[in-house]
């Protein structure tokens, strides 16, 4: 079986992904996390993170510590980006989001 991360970095259609984001819908498990490092991804960006209680993904967001690997909800990722456009409509865009 290969994980959806693995596959990605392997299937990857770019010559290197060094510095890259990448998306991705569940917090990945410690083996992608592991390729994930070794592949010089920088930023990890997540769109759940419903098995946070599990031993593979506290062990995936330990290794991304020590290796520098930066990881945010893509929530907060699009809620940044909308502040940055028109504060005042947060609330309106939190709830289509959400909803
Ligand atoms: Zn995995």
């Amino acid at each position: 079986m290969c994980h959806a991360e693995v596959n990605a970095v392997l299937n990857k259609n770019s010559s290197n992904v060094k510095d890259c984001t990448i998306y991705v819908a569940l917090f990945p498990c410690n083996q992608c996390a592991k390729v994930i490092i070794q592949s010089g991804i920088k930023t990890v960006i997540y769109m759940s993170d419903k098995y946070a209680y599990k031993v593979e993904t506290i062990a995936a967001k330990r290794m991304f510590d020590a290796a520098g690997v930066m990881y945010r909800c893509l929530f907060f990722e699009i809620a940044a980006s909308i502040y940055y456009c028109d504060s005042k409509d947060l609330t309106t865009y939190f709830f289509l989001i959400l909803f």
